[in-house]
């Protein structure tokens, strides 16, 4: 655990004044109100403002965000914090007219957990506490069931020893299940008041070997270890990763929230639910959720019983379900926003127990925002910050292609999370994390679970799909999968999961760990085999509306990085508005190209170079020429010849091997090394000997201790002139014949890795050159610019002297960010998750631009560039560019525009909307978080 532990004479400072740690509600009136979410968390205070609204909500008392921080501080709470709870359990009990598990009708209450932000499951809850020997025989009188007092009993064991007493669940479920055998029961609930006191005795005895102290039977001491616990729960793993890729503070903390517990569990006239006043996978303006009768709490979302649609509750008990769907729609009204609420009937009598807004789809963020707009609940410029910008993405997500392919569907689950995930089949988080590998080459795995529980976040999270054999649409896994856009099948009940055996069963066919398996989680079928995936059309309808609402607010432009026509199609379809990187290496990937693009990395001398470069120079103006095309009417930025030689020649390695086993191949082997090395010039087996050693000798020659610092960008520029004329030559070649054809065109020359002033002239000035001959030769001109990555700290040191020769800055981010932390990115990663993990970065800055430092050098190059060229157009083509929050800088760092890859362009465009209408409005009204 993270907390810091003081020396016993310095814990408990009392505060000279005293904190109001503890908030009341309940009879009509609460301490607290729903605005005070950073004290009471995002529970504690809808349970305040639900209750000022007079709805039938249980009493109860938050202890606020501040006491958590306290115990993280002293792994204590003081004594104020203990009194003033004191005082509001006494007041619980006389408004209850009953005692903390005492007397013939015991208060029990719960203790939950609660954050400013919502955590679904990463923190704990508590349930029933204040059972013990007698309370439990007074509930069993007093309800007139013994079945409904044991069951509750055996939970709050069951709980109470994971939560407050480290006891691993399987302890409790072994215990369980085999009883669940031995009574032949099907379901929990055929356990009847026998077997579960049975039960109970077991338990005990799990708790008495973990901790060699028995269950506390006196309440009190239940309610401290309980609200401790969940104080520490914040700091458990899983909440601190879910923190992580939330973005979401490890300073706030949590409060806990001690309530008067009502029963689902009484009977065919109790029960427990959640929903949402919309469709949260979809949008569609309908009531959602879903229902257990005889339920307690948990047994929902757990997804250990199937749950019924919310609709059938109408037919169950039509006038809960009236005055549900009232207050419900109230709340929305209230909140103005769609709510994700829980209540729990007892007795007939609905309680509410929960609301917040909703966690939604893109998709359903976009709709619902639109449908509020017209419902006169928000206001369009309020609408636009109703989705966040990576949620755009779900618009982007796949479809599977079914077209001329034989489909078997193995099974058909709840559509928890839309989109379509293609991969290879694994049982366990640990699995996913192993068999995805790293970020940069992440294989496509489908995580297969009976149910997901929290501690599975870190396969989710790398995982294409999840697929689970039980819970509803509110389970554990579609819930997570929904925040992260991920596709999701839930509750495939036909599949048998067999985790033990690593196996799925289903249609009596067996699936292992690494066979393939289609996920369609827009119509939650499991597919068999590996289907191929469709790239979605962007153009939806309501997608297109929303973003005509947001764009209007944008003043930086978007751009994005495409190398090829296609790419650049893409691009424009989602909005960009030019192109901010075209990256010229990719181009000499091609297989005719590369050929000659290695015979001019071999050359010798300038002669042979030179004639090399000729036979490139047509290809290289082809590829222009389908850019320009694809982008008529909008700015084309191409980067000039930036990655080290060496990248197109074999790996030293590779050779030296190559060239030690030649002697002892056979034809066959030989035939296939001539394969191997046909474009280095090899026609016949002969031709190795002296072939693989010249190459070897130039790769040697080429070979760099440090090649990303090394002989590449501008450098090679330098160097070898012949190249930068070359390119130039084919980029003004292609824009003069499109131009002709009536195609306006606007090349942006970009050189790579300048760090000063007289590379850049040395550069700009062979383009200058060139451009000038071919608009000599054409009897043509096209409007162009020379300007300059910014990627080095001291190109933005003496950005004044650079804009001098650069008609444009455009920060190359993944470089710059490289350079400045002396961080190298492909490597980063033995470093990284320990330093989030120790503080030492907030996040990674390859993936979020870092303000303090490589944001510093982006703000001065820009100031220091504009003072020299006051019209200097500046860009970011770096990752980032499609990062939101990022983005946001950009924005305040006054960038003419940023660019990023294509299917991010969607993203930035909402994230520069934000930004400018957040500025306008001052501040980020209605962010749903
Ligand atoms: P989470 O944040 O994981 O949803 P909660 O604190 O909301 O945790 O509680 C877990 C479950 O227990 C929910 O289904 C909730 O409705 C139920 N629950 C919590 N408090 C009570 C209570 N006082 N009476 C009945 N059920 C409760
Ligand atoms: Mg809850
Ligand atoms: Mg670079």
């Amino acid at each position: 655990m993270a907390t810091t532990t003081l020396p016993e004479t310095e814990m408990i400072e009392p505060k000279p004044t005293t904190t109001k740690y503890v908030y009341f509600f309940g009879g009509g009136k609460a301490d607290g109100n729903g605005k005070m979410k950073d004290e009471l968390g995002g529970k504690g205070a809808g349970l305040a403002e639900m209750t000022n609204a007079g709805l039938p909500v249980p009493p109860g008392f938050t202890i606020q965000t501040d006491a958590c921080r306290e115990y993280m501080r002293h792994n204590a709470v003081s004594k104020d914090v203990d009194s003033q709870m004191d005082a509001a359990l006494f007041r619980l009990e006389s408004l209850q007219d009953q005692k903390l598990g005492k007397g013939d009708n015991p208060l029990l209450v719960s203790v939950r957990s609660g954050a400013k932000f919502s955590m679904p499951g990463m923190m704990d809850t508590i349930l029933n506490l204040g059972l013990n020997d007698q309370s439990v025989e007074a509930l069993a009188r007093r309800a007139n069931n013994p079945r409904f007092a044991y069951d509750s009993y055996r939970r709050l064991i069951q709980m109470f020893g994971n939560v407050v007493l480290d006891i691993e669940k399987s302890a409790f479920e072994e215990v369980f299940d085999s009883k669940k055998k031995q009574k032949k029961a099907k379901l929990d609930t055929d356990l009847d008041a026998k077997a579960l006191k049975e039960v109970i005795e077991e338990y005990k005895k799990v708790v008495k070997k973990h901790t060699t102290h028995d269950f506390p039977q006196n309440p009190h001491q239940q309610l401290v270890l309980a609200r401790d616990a969940v104080f520490r729960s914040w700091n458990n793993d899983r909440a601190k990763h879910y923190r992580r890729i939330n973005n979401i503070s490890d300073e706030l903390g949590t409060a806990v929230n001690v309530q008067a517990m009502v029963f689902g569990n009484l009977g065919d006239t109790s029960g427990t639910g959640v929903g949402f006043t919309r469709n949260p996978a979809i949008g569609t303006k309908e009531f959602y959720g879903e229902f257990l009768m005889n339920a307690q709490g948990e047994d929902v979302v757990a997804g250990i019983r199937t749950p019924v649609p919310i609709l059938e509750l109408e037919k169950v008990m039509p006038n809960v379900y009236n005055q549900l769907r009232d207050i419900t729609t109230r709340l929305e009204k209230h909140y103005r926003d769609m709510q994700d609420f829980e209540f729990t009937i007892q007795d007939g009598k609905l309680y509410m127990l929960q609301t917040r807004n909703g966690k939604r789809t893109g998709l359903a963020a976009v709709r619902v925002a639109l449908q509020m707009v017209e419902e006169g609940l928000i206001k369009k410029e309020e609408a636009i910050f109703r989705v966040e910008p990576n949620q755009l993405y779900d618009f982007l997500v796949p479809r599977l292609d079914e077209k001329g392919v034989k489909i078997e569907v193995l099974a058909k689950g709840l559509p928890a999370s839309p989109g379509a995930a293609v991969g290879q089949i694994v049982f366990t988080a640990d699995e996913a994390v192993e068999m995805a590998g790293p970020s940069s080459q992440r294989k496509p795995v489908i995580l297969v679970r009976a149910e997901t529980t929290p501690e599975d976040i870190h396969g989710m999270e790398v995982a294409k799909g999840i697929l689970t054999s039980r819970g509803g649409m509110t389970s554990h896994a579609a819930v997570v999968t929904r925040g992260m856009g991920k596709c999701c099948v839930a509750g495939a009940g036909d599949i048998d999961v067999d985790e033990k055996a690593r196996e799925m069963r289903v249609k009596g066919q067996v699936f292992r760990e690494g066979d393939w398996i289609s996920l369609d989680g827009t119509t939650g079928r499991v597919i068999k085999g590996k289907l191929n995936t469709l790239d979605p059309s962007p153009d939806d309808e309501e997608l297109q509306k929303f973003m005509s609402w947001a764009d209007p607010y944008r003043t930086m432009k978007v751009r994005a990085n495409a190398d090829i026509p296609r790419d650049a199609i893409q691009a424009r379809a989602f909005g960009a508005e030019g192109i901010g990187l075209c990256r010229t290496e990719h181009m000499f990937f091609g297989e005719q190209k590369i050929p000659h693009m290695r015979a001019m990395i071999l050359a010798n001398t300038e002669k042979d170079r030179r004639a090399a470069l000729k036979k490139l120079l047509p290809m290289q103006r082809a590829d222009f020429i389908g850019v320009f095309r694809a982008m008529d009417g909008l700015p084309v930025t191409i980067r000039t010849l930036d990655p080290p030689l060496h990248e197109f020649l074999p790996r030293r390695e590779d050779l030296m091997v190559d060239i030690a086993t030649l002697a002892h191949m056979d034809a066959k082997q030989k035939k296939s090394l001539v394969g191997k090395y046909r474009d280095y010039g090899a026609k016949a087996a002969g031709d190795l000997k002296k072939l693989m050693p010249a190459l070897l000798s130039r790769v040697e020659q080429l070979h760099e201790f440090n090649p990303m610092l090394g002989h590449r960008g501008c450098r090679l520029g330098i160097t070898y002139p012949e190249i930068t004329e070359m390119q130039a030559r084919a980029i003004f070649e292609a824009a003069v014949a499109v131009a002709k054809d009536g195609v306006k065109v606007f090349p942006e020359i970009m050189i790579p890795l300048i760090a000063t002033v007289k590379e850049m002239a040395n550069q700009a000035a062979i383009v200058h050159r060139v451009a000038k001959e071919v608009f000599e030769e054409k009897e043509r001109t096209v409007e162009y610019l020379v300007g300059t990555m910014i990627e080095l700290p001291r190109a933005a040191l003496v950005a004044d002297e650079i804009a001098k020769e650069a008609e444009f800055f455009s920060f190359g981010t993944n470089d710059l960010t490289q350079t400045t932390f002396g961080f190298s990115r492909d490597d980063v990663n033995k470093i990284l998750p320990t330093y989030i993990e120790e503080g030492i970065l907030k996040r990674d800055p390859f993936e979020v631009l870092d303000r303090e430092g490589v944001g510093q050098l982006v703000k001065m190059a820009t100031e220091r560039g504009r003072k020299s060229r006051p019209n200097l157009k500046v860009g970011i083509c770096g990752e980032h560019g499609g990062e939101p929050s990022s983005v946001e800088f950009c924005y305040q760092t006054g960038l003419n525009y940023v660019s990023c890859s294509p299917f991010r362009v969607l993203t930035a465009r909402l994230a520069a909307a934000q930004a400018a209408a957040g500025e306008k409005m001052q501040g980020e009204a209605g962010r749903t978080k």
